[in-house]
């Protein structure tokens, strides 16, 4: 009877050990199904709004210029429209600016909207 009670115990023991590790598999694995979910969901919702911003930087590059980005002359930013001086995509900050040849310090840009300086980096080849 004692050796019995016993056994029982050590096999109340085991259950309750497996058990336990079954129930934090099981967790665990809940948690790394409810994470892939959420990241599923995080990426679409990035994609989303990722297709907004662009389809709202093509309306506002929509305004019948026949951009010409990339050309620098005269310090202009490359990443502006040498036409209109709209940038390429919208810039962060209150002012989508606009820029235009700097007059007063050349070589570089001006917004003519906010009045921000643009200065053209000097590369080590100019510089030679
Ligand atoms: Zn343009
Ligand atoms: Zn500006």
């Amino acid at each position: 009877m004692k050796q019995f009670f016993f056994q029982a115990v050590l096999l109340a023991g085991g259950a309750a050990i497996v058990g336990y590790f079954l129930w934090k598999a099981g967790k665990a694995l809940a948690i790394y199904f409810r994470d892939r979910r959420d990241a599923r969901r995080a990426a679409a919702e990035a994609e989303v709004l990722r297709q907004e911003r662009e389809a709202r930087n093509r309306a506002r590059l929509d305004n019948g210029c026949d951009h010409r980005f990339g050309e620098t002359l005269g310090g202009f930013p490359p990443f502006a429209c040498r036409r209109c001086g709209l940038e390429q995509t919208k810039p962060t900050g209150p002012c989508d600016h606009v820029w235009r040849l700097d007059t007063e310090s050349a070589p570089g840009a001006v917004c003519e909207k906010c009045g921000k300086r643009y200065k053209p980096i000097v590369s080590e080849q100019t510089k030679l």
